[in-house]
């Protein structure tokens, strides 16, 4: 099988190709437009692979889309490119009104000529999966509701919301024209190569140099975390074995409040790296409490049944396991976040810009 998949210079992207590399006798073509997010340094162990290639590409392109797709002739398409960073789409929602809108319905529309032309045989076993997430759902009432495949939409940021808008155009894709498409929402990802504006690998980093560490109100928000292979693992069961049309929510099973997250990760330091910065006796008092964020969900779990009873995938990792992983490679990968937090992992890459970018 040859995938398309879009945003595989990002978090989560970077982890399936990875795992489809290593794994499997498939081949991969990245389509990436490398903004801030997109570092193909976490790529590097695939990088050689005769069965990797890259297009550096953006996904509101028409022209390259279709000029990517006949030069591919891909089986399947997975689309995680996106803005994905909430702070930015509350200081910015341009770009992710662009990107996660604008961008998936350009994706949809060269998709479904590239779909509408190709042989009865690879037509009939074509997919298009789409990769999104639980925010969609909004916030969860009461400590026992989890999110099912059935829950209403409520998004609260302009994330969340261009993310529904953009789940909403894949199931009309497929209802309208016959598209066949996969839907995944999925929980919060941690895990190796997260970019350090995000919780846990800001919190390691940050605590090794005794910089504050932010934590949103009272840390009370809920998340369901689930360690990233784990993520690619159900992505790549979706998109081989997952039922055409159908939605698949994806978690790990581990609700943790935002300040146990944080707590965590200070005791995994003061085991793993005891020697501290000058004049700081415990990790945990670096925890430091900063005006919430507007509109910040409280909690959010999801019921991840369908997907284990249908599918047969389930987390290998639980969250004490994957933090601890999570942790030990920042400690050993020093050098790849010092490249992300200097920017240079951004001025040594590949030509000046993609194809067209507006
Ligand atoms: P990320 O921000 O790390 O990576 C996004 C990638 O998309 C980057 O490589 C970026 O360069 C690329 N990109 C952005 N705009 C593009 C454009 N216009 N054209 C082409 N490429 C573009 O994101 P992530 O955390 O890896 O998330 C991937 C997907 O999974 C997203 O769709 C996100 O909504 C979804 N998701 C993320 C999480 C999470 O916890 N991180 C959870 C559930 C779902």
């Amino acid at each position: 099988m040859k995938l398309l998949i879009t945003g595989g210079a990002g978090f989560i992207g970077s982890a399936v190709i990875r795992h489809i590399i290593a794994n499997t006798r498939d081949e991969v073509v990245n389509l990436d437009k490398l903004t801030y997010a997109g570092n193909l340094e976490s790529l590097a162990e695939v990088s050689g692979s005769e069965r990797y290639s890259f297009e550096h590409v953006d996904i509101c392109n028409r022209a390259e889309l279709d000029r990517v797709l006949t030069q591919h002739q891909p089986d399947a398409i997975m689309h995680l490119a996106a803005e994905s960073h909430v702070d930015r789409s509350i200081d910015g929602p341009a770009d992710f009104i662009e990107t996660n809108i604008v961008g998936t319905y350009t994706l949809l529309e060269a998709v479904r000529q590239y779909w509408q032309a190709l042989e009865a045989q690879r037509r009939q076993n074509f997919c298009f999966h789409h990769i999104s997430t639980d925010e969609v759902y909004g916030d969860l009432d009461g400590p026992e509701n989890l999110f099912t495949e059935q829950t209403p939409y409520a998004p609260s940021s302009p994330y969340s919301a261009s993310k529904a808008s953009s789940d909403h155009l894949v199931r009309a894709w497929h209802r309208t024209y016959g598209l066949p498409v996969l839907v995944t929402n999925c929980s919060n990802n941690y895990g190796p190569y997260h970019f350090p504006e995000k919780l846990i690998p800001l919190v390691i980093l940050n605590a090794l140099e005794g910089k504050p560490l932010p934590v949103y109100g009272k840390g009370e928000q809920i998340r369901d975390w689930l360690y990233v292979e784990d993520h690619a693992v159900a992505l790549y069961t979706v998109v081989t074995d997952g039922k055409i049309g159908e939605t698949y929510n994806i978690g790990g099973h581990s609700e943790k409040r935002n300040i146990d997250v944080v707590q965590a990760i200070c005791s995994l330091l003061e085991e793993l790296v005891p020697e501290k910065v000058a004049g700081l006796a415990n990790y945990r008092d670096l925890i430091t409490f900063v005006t919430d964020r507007p509109g910040h969900d409280l909690r959010y779990a999801i019921d991840a049944g369908k997907i284990q009873k249908e599918l047969g995938w389930a987390p290998a990792e639980t969250f004490e396991s994957g933090l601890r992983k999570t942790v030990q490679w920042y400690l050993d990968n020093l050098e790849w976040c010092k490249r992300v937090q200097d920017g240079s992992y951004q001025r040594e890459r590949l030509g000046a810009g993609p194809a067209g970018v507006r």
